[in-house]
């Protein structure tokens, strides 16, 4: 396999100002085409910090793409730091000169010889036309045999020289079919416990289990990889059945969009009654266009006074109980349901913390509910342990909540159907 680096230059990548995101972009394009990336790196507008970083990264890959500090100011400096890499001086090349010209005279503004070092290169290196930017690129061969990309640090910038130069170059010379995947996210199961079950495909040499925890989406995500089709399907099946009910957001990114569809699939409409999440279920439901076909209302009860006034939750129940329980969200889960006389109804309560735990509730404590139908029988409860900061667990607890929707409604089908 193909190894690649990516290198990024800019001081504002290292104090926190500026986000590096072309690194991302450019590695998810690489893996598309069957590369491995085997680094990212981030340096200064320092020439000595991007020698090493040239260095650094050639020696661990025959493909380096550097981003970044090919303007014209004085703090762009990868022009030199590259020539001085490769033992080159810096040139001008002339057909890149007439070039910035030209564009400098369509949009009749000056040129500065600032501008004209622009168009310099390490003598050995070959241009990369820029037609969305001042900055041509270039492309050289290193010391060791890695092959150097230089490119602007502007997004925009980046991804019009991968599509014009990079992926045409990179897809001829790899020439390698890009590996088969499949993701799939799931919604009220840990990480590690996941990857536990899932460990027998972990151990299969031709298949490759990725996970990542998509912590603002209260999801984890898994991808499959081989270099066979029927392998990942394979996988893909068996990892269907052990992931089972907690399996969600499938062919979408998002789970509040999958609930969206799911419910307006099957005509079904759901009511929130949100106590610890404070409405950031319905929130996301209405973040989806057409929103407004499955959800008539969402209450925030947030007081015991809230949960009897607005979604009529006993209050012997919640004396008896406690807000944070079993019964009380069931309640609100019933009450939801009849007050938006909605197919579904959401009941979710508990202690997102810091404060507020006890030995018998401990912060994080959520319990769920989502109502089906007319009866006591027709409830589904959940209750988790939440891990987390105050919004790390209302925003996995709302993330439950959207998958139990799911839930609930996949419930409704099957009993309307029997
Ligand atoms: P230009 O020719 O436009 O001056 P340049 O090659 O000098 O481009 P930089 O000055 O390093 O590029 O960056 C230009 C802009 O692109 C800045 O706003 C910077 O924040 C952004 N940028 C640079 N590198 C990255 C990166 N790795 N990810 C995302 N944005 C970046
Ligand atoms: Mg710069």
């Amino acid at each position: 396999m193909t190894n690649t680096a990516i290198l990024t230059i800019g001081s504002e990548l290292l104090c926190g100002d500026g986000l590096d995101t072309n690194s991302a972009w450019l590695s998810r394009r690489l893996e598309g085409l069957g590369c491995s990336v085997r680094l990212h790196l981030s340096c200064l507008d320092a020439e000595e910090d991007i020698v090493a970083g040239l260095a650094t990264a050639s020696a661990l890959a025959s493909i380096v793409i550097v981003t970044g500090g090919l303007g014209p100011t004085v703090d762009d400096l990868t022009r030199a730091a590259v020539a001085r890499y490769l033992g080159d001086s810096l040139v001008t090349d002339e057909g890149e000169l007439a070039h910035i010209e030209a564009l400098f005279a369509r949009f009749s503004r000056t040129m500065t010889p600032n501008n004209r070092s622009q168009a310099e290169r390490p003598e050995s290196a070959r241009p990369l036309r820029n037609e969305v930017g001042t900055a041509p690129g270039f492309v050289a061969e290193g010391p060791n045999g890695a092959t150097i990309y230089s490119l602007p640090g502007v997004p925009r910038e980046v991804y019009w020289m991968w599509d014009h130069h990079l992926a045409p170059e990179l897809r001829e010379r790899i020439g390698q079919r890009p590996r088969a995947e499949r993701t799939f996210r799931t919604t009220g199961i840990g990480e590690s416990t996941l990857a536990e079950r899932l460990a027998g495909l972990e151990a299969r040499p031709e298949l490759e289990v990725r996970y990542s925890a998509e912590e603002t989406l209260g999801t984890v995500r898994i991808t499959l990889l081989a270099d066979e089709q029927e392998v990942v399907q394979a996988a893909w099946l068996e990892a269907r059945e052990i992931a089972g009910h907690h399996l969600s957001a499938l062919g979408t990114d998002r789970l509040n969009e999958a609930t969206v569809a799911t419910l307006v699939a099957q005509g079904l409409t759901a009511t929130t009654a949100e106590s610890c999440t404070g409405g950031r279920v319905a929130a996301q439901l209405v973040e989806i266009a057409g929103a407004s076909r499955v959800l008539g209302r969402g209450f925030v009860t947030y007081s015991n006074l809230s949960k009897t006034e607005l979604v009529g939750v006993p209050a012997e129940v919640l004396q008896a109980h406690g807000a944070v329980s079993e019964e009380v969200a069931r309640a609100m889960a019933r009450g939801a349901r009849a007050a938006g006389k909605s197919s579904l109804g959401l009941g979710i309560t508990g202690i997102a913390g810091p404060g507020g735990g006890s030995e018998a509730k401990p912060v994080g404590t959520v319990h769920f509910a989502v109502a089906y139908g007319e009866t006591e029988a027709d409830v589904l409860h959940v209750l988790r342990v939440l891990p987390g900061t105050r919004d790390v667990v209302q925003i996995r607890a709302a993330a439950m909540g959207l998958h139990l929707i799911q839930r609930g409604a996949a419930a409704l089908v099957s009993q309307r159907d029997s």
